[in-house]
């Protein structure tokens, strides 16, 4: 098997190579941590965004949409706590000049130890077969047990070293020896905490110029809004608000293609709920949203939840869906239990009330959110680099294939006029015109047939529809399917319904 780290790198390569991400103003060698979707890339995009919102908005009647502005006031963002709190601990190394996170080189140090006992494990399983009783294997087996319990502890330590006193964080870095990763030096400054919003100004005039921040997160958009949708939508609770749009980070790790951006976009849905309901509504969203991710047809053992113990100030439960990316298993989407702490904040910071009257109890309250958050990008991800597989075929060659979910596929189809004369493309264009009302449908005409079907798969797109010379006399085509490669003769008057019934998202969501 390929390793972890080609994967990736073919993922990274196949995204550029055919038109789905460039790197950011590359004739300026890019901009770290920030992308561009090209002609392929926005379609995908724009069909994840569209599959979400459809299953969010349009399917449920108490959830609504909004496009709250990226500027916002900034009181906002003192309210929420993200002037104060949004940071992340940087240490620099003195001889390099170079910045990192300080609990991103501990965890790394951390799961080198954690390898060391998985490898143990792997080594045991191959030894022993079908017998290999893991669970007595990790509890009994010395080494084993050092490892996780030194993986452990470092884990322990960092997590209150960053509630507590970030001076423990350096002490544990200059106690493990952990030196620069690029350089090998051990000279570091005290740990900082530095915040990850970006800051610009509003107005002209230097003196009379506003400090706004661009947003890091969509959710404060919709708590501001809270009151103004649920009066002039006269929404009752429980409700939902959601929003996709742009969040801006400063992160200083940001590495791993599009799974960390500085720039990148978000898919919300705060839920409104009565005190005391929240948890119900938790444990509602957090099935509902797994089974939204199970829907697209990945493969369950791709997904896993993460519970969180240590919960952030605002929240009463939490726990992220992590998806098995390239690089092992990491967060991509959000369930949070928020309480009442952002609309209290807002009313305290405003002096506005944003408090419902609930008709059925006959009382004022300000509602508990529950909330969902998936990286557009992240999600994006998840689906190219998983779809993305090399097949070796019967007579032994191989293929590369981008077996995308066909809902999100960017193209449906491609026409193909098996040569370039005998009103072959008139035909093609013609099925063209008809397709295009219903379908992204693209003309295809260069290379020998067979090369063009390549080109296709490499794109991801379900069905190539070929027309020969036995079209102009009965009025049928080929239809090639992407993942078996098998070719049906059809007729014309058939392709819409054939590809209508592959691609509609009702086909798809009903699977959630
Ligand atoms: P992480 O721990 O990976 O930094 P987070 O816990 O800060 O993520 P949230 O604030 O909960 O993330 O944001 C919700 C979602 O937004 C995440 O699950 C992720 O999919 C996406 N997201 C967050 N930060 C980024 C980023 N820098 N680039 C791309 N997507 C992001």
């Amino acid at each position: 098997m390929a390793k972890q780290e080609d994967i990736f790198k073919n993922v990274v390569s196949h995204a550029k190579e055919y038109g789905f991400i460039f790197p950011s103003s590359e004739v300026y060698d890019g901009l770290s941590a920030v992308y561009d979707y090209a002609q392929n890339g926005v379609e995908l995009k724009k069909n994840i965004r569209e599959y979400w919102w459809k299953s969010m908005v349009q399917m449920n009647e108490n959830i609504v949409g909004l496009d709250a502005a990226i500027l916002m006031h900034p009181t906002t963002w003192k309210a929420s706590g993200h002037v104060d709190a949004f940071n992340d601990p940087l240490i620099d190394n003195k001889d390099s000049k170079k910045r990192y996170r300080a609990d991103v080189l501990v965890e790394d140090h951390a799961e080198k130890i954690n390898q060391k006992a998985q490898k143990e494990i792997e080594k045991a399983r191959a030894r022993f077969g079908d017998a290999f009783n893991e669970e007595e294997f990790v509890a009994t087996n010395a080494r084993v047990v050092e490892y996780l319990s030194k993986y452990k502890e470092i884990l322990s330590r960092l997590a209150k070293g960053m509630t507590d006193d970030l001076q423990d964080v350096k002490a544990l870095i200059e106690e493990l020896e952990i030196a620069d990763p690029e350089t090998g030096s051990r000279n570091w400054t005290d740990v900082k905490q530095f915040n990850l919003m970006f800051g610009t100004k509003l107005g002209a005039s230097a003196d009379s110029a506003m400090d706004l921040y661009l947003r890091p997160e969509t959710a404060q958009g919709i708590f501001v809004n809270f009151l103004n949708v649920q009066k002039s939508g006269r929404m009752k609770v429980p409700f939902g608000i959601a929003q996709t749009g742009k969040a801006f980070r400063n992160e200083i790790v940001a590495r791993q293609f599009i799974f960390r951006m500085r720039e990148f976009e978000q898919m919300e849905m705060q839920f409104f709920v009565r005190p005391g309901e929240e948890m119900k509504w938790y444990h509602h969203w957090k099935e509902t949203r797994l089974n939204w991710h199970l829907s697209l047809g990945l493969g369950k053992e791709n997904y896993r939840f993460h519970d969180h113990e240590k919960l952030a100030h605002y929240a009463n439960a939490a726990a992220d869906i992590e998806f098995n990316f390239p690089f092992g298993f990491k967060e991509l989407e959000g369930i949070h239990s928020r309480t009442d702490f952002d609309l209290k904040a807002h009313e305290q910071y405003s002096g506005r009330k944003l408090q419902y009257f609930d008709p059925e109890l006959n009382e004022n309250y300000v509602p508990y959110v529950v909330e969902t958050s998936v990286g557009l990008d992240r999600m994006f991800l998840a689906v190219f680099a998983t779809s993305l597989q090399e097949e070796t075929l019967e007579d032994g060659s191989t293929r590369t294939v981008l077996k995308l979910p066909s809902v999100l596929a960017p193209t449906k189809a491609a026409v193909l006029p098996l040569i370039k004369r005998d009103g072959l493309p008139e035909i093609s264009k013609k099925i063209i015109d008809d397709l295009k009302w219903d379908f992204t449908v693209a003309y295809d005409e260069k290379d020998a047939v067979g090369r063009r079907y390549r080109r296709q798969d490499a794109l991801g797109t379900p069905f190539c529809i070929t027309v020969d010379h036995q079209t102009i006399e009965d009025q049928t085509v080929t239809i090639r399917h992407r993942d078996t490669m098998k070719q049906d003769r059809v007729k014309i008057s058939e392709l819409k319904d054939i590809i209508e019934n592959e691609v509609s998202m009702k086909n798809w969501l009903m699977k959630m």
